[in-house]
């Protein structure tokens, strides 16, 4: 589904990924992990249309996205749930939820709220609140609601448990995989890679920018450089 090779991205004359390239399948889950800096985030923007790359292809479903604008990106159904959520605090639940689905037909949009709360139904109790006064936990699902709302095909999550309690991430990565589980394909990164390493199908570890290693997400986290580096074991 989605084919990524060489890419690279510079920030200025800073080279912050380098030759990266992975692949996701249709119906998988797919992780990056890595530490700080390793270039994840960048990775992701990159696909997303949010930052050009300097060299490199991405492929989807055989259209190449290098070079689209974002929005043309999430049209085709590439949506991405950035890091620290970057919901609108000033908006309510709603109209952030509505801005989500601004590529879409109103009829769309109404099939698809009804499905976003009942995934989470503390944003349907919570419509008219402001998204700024949700607790961080909310402000995730709103976030993930806002791309759901864009009918993704493939959903790409920046960090889903940033900052957020133990009991909330679970529920978190249970949606994320129930989603997974009615079709949507997920590329997902993560610090937190224990979790991220238990829902993933396979994974890829990017280090100063590079892709380091690869497999299913089972041999990986058997892997005693992964384990040691990664997983604090
Ligand atoms: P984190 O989890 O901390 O976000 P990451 O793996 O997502 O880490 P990136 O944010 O992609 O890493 O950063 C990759 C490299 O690019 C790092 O060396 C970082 O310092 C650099 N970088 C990121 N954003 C910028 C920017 N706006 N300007 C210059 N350099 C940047």
């Amino acid at each position: 589904m989605l084919q990524v090779d060489g890419l690279t991205t510079h920030y200025g004359r800073i080279q912050a990924i380098s030759k990266v390239a992975f692949r996701v399948e249709e119906r998988e889950i797919v992780t990056l992990i890595g530490s700080n800096g390793a270039g994840k985030s960048t990775t992701l923007m990159t696909i997303s249309g949010v930052l050009k790359p300097s060299g490199g292809r991405i492929g989807f479903r055989g259209t190449a996205l290098h070079g689209m604008a974002a929005h043309e990106v999430a049209r085709l159904g590439v949506v991405q749930v950035p890091e620290g959520r970057r919901i609108f605090p000033r908006l309510t639940v709603l109209e952030n939820l509505d801005l989500g689905g601004f590529v879409r037909t109103a009829r769309e949009r109404e099939a698809t709220l009804s499905r976003v709360y009942g995934l989470f139904p503390r944003l349907a109790e919570r419509r008219n609140q402001l998204g700024g006064t949700l607790s961080g936990g909310e402000q995730q699902m709103l976030a993930i609601g806002r791309a759901l709302m864009a009918k993704p095909i493939l959903l790409i999550l920046d960090e889903p448990s940033l900052g957020l309690a133990p009991k909330i991430i679970e529920q978190i990565f249970e949606i994320i995989q129930a989603l997974n589980k009615e079709g949507m394909t997920i590329l997902l990164v993560e610090q937190n890679a224990t979790m991220a390493l238990e829902i993933a199908h396979r994974a890829y570890v990017l280090e100063t920018g590079k892709i380091v290693a690869q497999g299913s997400a089972r041999s990986l986290s058997q892997d005693p450089s992964v384990r040691q580096a990664y997983l604090g074991l």
